[in-house]
């Protein structure tokens, strides 16, 4: 991997310098380092600005992995001013828009602790998240698991990663709850997020970005649940408290 990611080890970095290593394709910047998350694992990549030494900002709008997963591109503007290689830039993420993001996306985990079934896909969102279980039992009321995912939140449990090996994984083969998404494998280690201490409320592979404590997360609801198939429903998270 070409680019560091400084928010693997801290998700509350807001700013960083970099250095460009190319421009890939017309507005793609490829830097030695980032703290712009790479969208990956229902998660969408980060924006904000890149500032040049003489002061201009260069908007970027998003940010991905290249598809062989060597480097980290964000994406300026249409119209931006190319930096040149080697030149220094001060990065900027857009913090609001990424702190609802790890509150969304830590809120997505205990909702898998809550409905402990198959993740069949999701999508973390500013204002809406969406997860999709299979459950094969249509048993399940918005208004419970709401209650429930607030509990977890107010009881405050933290939140932080720890390294596992390939191996250790292979031997608990329960910690991956996605059905489509396999952990990345290759590097030898795993990334674990785990929730409460030791990870009582739970631990799971995850490359994401999230918040250090579940109470970070504020008020969240559960907006609808909706049938997707025959075995297959749709839980929409939202931020607030449920609207009567
Ligand atoms: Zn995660």
């Amino acid at each position: 991997m070409e680019t560091e990611q400084l928010h693997a080890q801290d998700a509350y970095l807001r700013s960083a310098e970099a250095k460009v290593l190319r421009i890939h394709g017309e507005r793609g910047l490829v830097l030695d380092r980032t703290l712009f998350f790479a969208a990956g694992g229902g998660q969408p990549g980060d924006t904000g600005f890149a500032t040049r030494a003489d002061g201009t900002r260069l908007a970027i709008v998003d940010t991905a992995y290249l598809p062989d997963r060597s480097a980290i591109v964000s994406t300026l503007a249409e119209g931006s001013q190319l930096p040149a290689p080697g030149e220094s830039l001060h990065l900027t993420l857009d913090w609001e828009r990424r702190f609802k993001l790890m509150r969304m996306h830590t809120a997505c985990h205990l909702l898998s602790v809550v409905c402990p079934f198959p993740v069949t896909g999701a999508a973390v969102g500013e204002e809406e998240s969406r997860v999709d279980f299979d459950i094969p039992e249509a048993d399940v009321d918005k208004a419970d698991v709401t209650a429930r995912l607030m509990a977890f939140v107010s009881a405050d449990h933290p939140v932080f990663t720890r390294s596992i090996t390939d191996a250790e994984l292979d031997a608990n083969p329960g910690l991956v709850k996605s059905v489509n998404v396999r952990p990345p494998r290759g590097s030898g280690h795993i990334r674990l997020v785990c929730i409460g201490e030791n990870g009582a409320v739970d631990a799971q592979p995850c490359g994401g970005t999230h918040v250090r404590s579940t109470a970070e997360i504020g008020l969240i609801h559960v907006g609808k649940i909706e049938k997707k198939g025959r075995s297959n429903r749709r839980f929409r998270l939202r931020f607030g408290s449920p609207s009567v």
